[in-house]
């Protein structure tokens, strides 16, 4: 319970934290809220001898609209995005992290880099075709949430690379359902969904639906968003969608399912966030 020994440093701008990775190697990792890089250094599964610190650097806190886009610093707080009505689909899916500790803490710029699969954001993310900006040794890049999550805890992310922003199309014209299924109030998603559909005239013109924890990585329902898209929104046709959720996923067993139970809440969850984006 006691994390091996490691030195700290608080670099002031985002070219110097860069410098420290880079310098530093696999030895060093970014500290953001550190809900959950300290208690994998507690259990001994992440051993880094340098931390860090990304506190001190200006400029990742702030929520802006630009255009049709809405950017997001790397270190607001899981609980800033719950509050702010302009995120739609983030800020529903944010209100479900766990409890107001870890919210407070809790940073959207760790989340999406930590890359869990049973985490509510990157889902988010996919589902709304967002993206990142990643600053390196050579400069700034824009990753596409799709291309960002490889695999389980694995992300696109170079080393010494920090995430200094999160841009998020602006929700205007859609609408959007958050459901998420787990033991215990306040626990890890056992499956979630995240949809957003783009309506007119009762009419779906645009459907995006992603799942949480249904592989290694955030996967979108492609079949249930073909058979949704161009279709009226009714109880009928969203229960045929939501029956093609699961299609082509390959969950894995945990303690608290079967591939087989996360297949069918899959379907379940579908179906209900269909109903709550489609007012039904
Ligand atoms: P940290 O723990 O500081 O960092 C996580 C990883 O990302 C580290 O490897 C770090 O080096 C890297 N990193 C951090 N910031 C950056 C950056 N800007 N650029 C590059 N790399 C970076 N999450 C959910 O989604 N849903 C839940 O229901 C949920 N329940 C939780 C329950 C508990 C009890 C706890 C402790 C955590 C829970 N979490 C949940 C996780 C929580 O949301 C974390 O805050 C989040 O996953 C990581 O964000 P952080 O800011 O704490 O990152």
């Amino acid at each position: 319970m006691i994390p091996s020994e490691f030195d700290y440093r608080a670099p002031e701008s985002v070219e110097e934290a860069v410098r420290e990775l880079h310098e530093n190697g696999d030895e060093a990792k970014l500290l953001a809220g550190g809900h959950s890089l300290l208690p994998l250094m507690k259990m001994r599964l992440a051993v880094p001898t340098l931390l860090v610190d990304l506190r001190r650097v200006p400029g990742l806190h702030s929520v802006q609209r630009e255009n049709g886009t809405v950017k997001v610093g790397a270190l607001t707080t899981h609980a800033t995005v719950a509050a702010t009505p302009e995120l739609g689909l983030a800020a529903k899916a944010a209100a479900t992290i766990a409890d107001v500790q870890v919210r407070n803490r809790g940073t959207i710029g760790g989340s999406l880099a930590h890359g869990d699969p049973a985490s509510d954001l990157p889902a988010v993310l996919v589902a709304l075709e967002g993206s990142v900006t990643a600053h390196g040794p050579s400069g700034p890049r824009e990753i596409a949430a799709a291309d960002l999550f490889e695999d389980y805890l694995e992300t696109a992310l170079a080393p010494d690379e920090v995430l200094t922003e999160v841009r998020i199309p602006a929700a205007d014209g859609w609408s959007f359902g958050y459901q998420k299924f787990n033991r215990r109030s306040e626990d890890w998603a056992m499956v979630a969904v995240a949809v957003a559909v783009k309506s007119s005239g009762g009419v779906a013109e645009d459907v995006r639906i992603a799942m949480v924890n249904m592989g290694g990585r955030p996967l979108r329902a492609a079949a249930a968003e073909g058979a949704l898209r161009g279709q009226s929104i009714d109880q009928a046709t969203v229960a045929a969608a939501a029956a093609l959720a699961a299609e082509g996923t390959d969950p894995p067993a945990d303690l608290n399912a079967s591939a087989d139970y996360k297949r069918h809440l899959a379907q379940v969850l579908t179906k209900r966030a269909l109903a709550e984006a489609g007012g039904l």
